[in-house]
């Protein structure tokens, strides 16, 4: 098969919109269209400082080469979440992938902030939303502590075409208006994008490999049991007898979500935790209930 731009040989071929293209116009190719996506949800500014979270993944490698690439000021942010041999090998990734592309990196240590890891929580919790939960509330006060203003996710097609699908089986409507691209800045909430979420998983996985960016493939051991893997099968299986299921499901989901509408600013989440002094549904914190404490996090970097 010959490349769809230059007639050379194909190295790769794209499912949706079925082409074959060699690897420099498949570099080209992606790289496009993670500008586009950039530029039509207009994410962010050369001016901006921007943190990305960074977890020895292809998603969030893929995500900061690219930044790094285009010319926009971006530091990274490991959060190690103490599970052990996995922990460690990610973070070894994370820091490899930051060096490679001449970026700073943070990390903030749970185990060494609570003295145990993320699975070691005595919550009726499941240990995923625990996780969520801690991710989220780290990710963005270590932002504000720090003055990012942006903060950058490697959340792709797939995962966002699979939290919808979740989101829509389960009718969580407040989820449902909050999901995109984009989630605007207000107060103390940081303003949270996605530079991936128009292309696939095989896509970031192809340009990562014609890169050379290496990542770490195992999976979290702690995700047995984790409902959105077979949602993601479920639209992989749609995917191949329809290509271009996911990308249409998820156009159409942004093109109806104000049939969920949701405003951060008038939501209940108004108040702030009588603990850590960021935004809270009650009167203390998600978070700070989580891991049971009584006075704030520390994550500012001197
Ligand atoms: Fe956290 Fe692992 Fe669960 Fe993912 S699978 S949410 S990393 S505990
Ligand atoms: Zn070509
Ligand atoms: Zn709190």
């Amino acid at each position: 098969m010959r490349c769809k731009f230059c007639g050379r040989d194909a190295d790769i071929y794209i499912p949706y919109p079925r082409m074959h293209l060699c690897k420099e116009h498949f570099i080209v190719y992606f790289e496009r269209k993670i500008e586009r996506t950039i530029n039509r949800y207009k994410m962010f500014s050369k001016e901006d400082k921007i943190l990305i979270a960074i977890g020895g993944g292809k998603d969030s490698a893929v995500a900061s080469y690219i930044l790094k690439r285009f010319g926009y000021t971006i530091e990274g942010l490991f959060l190690d979440l103490g599970i052990g041999g996995f922990s460690e090998k990610s973070r070894r990734y994370a820091e490899k992938q930051c060096k490679d592309v001449d970026i700073p990196i943070h990390r903030v240590e749970i185990r060494k902030l609570f003295n145990r890891g993320i699975n070691e929580v005595k919550s009726s919790r499941p240990t995923c939303a625990i996780c969520g939960a801690t991710k989220r509330y780290i990710f963005n006060k270590f932002a504000y502590d720090n003055d990012f203003n942006v903060l950058v996710t490697g959340h792709n097609l797939d995962d966002e075409s699979s939290f919808v699908l979740s989101n829509l089986i389960n009718w969580n409507i407040e989820y449902l208006g909050r999901q995109g691209p984009i989630l605007p800045g207000t107060g103390k909430f940081i303003r949270k994008v996605k530079p991936l979420y128009e292309v696939t998983e095989v896509e970031i996985k192809e340009y990562a490999d014609v890169i050379g960016i290496e990542y770490i493939s195992e999976r979290c051991p702690l995700s047995k049991g984790e409902k959105i893997p077979r949602y993601k099968h479920v639209l992989n299986e749609l995917e191949k007898m329809s290509s271009g299921v996911k990308i249409n499901f998820i156009k159409g989901f942004l093109r109806n979500r104000h049939l969920f509408k949701f405003d951060l600013g008038k939501s209940s989440i108004l108040k702030e935790c009588k603990v850590c002094g960021m935004p809270s549904q009650g009167e203390v914190c998600v978070f700070c209930r989580i891991w049971g404490l009584d006075k704030p996090v520390e994550l500012k970097v001197s």
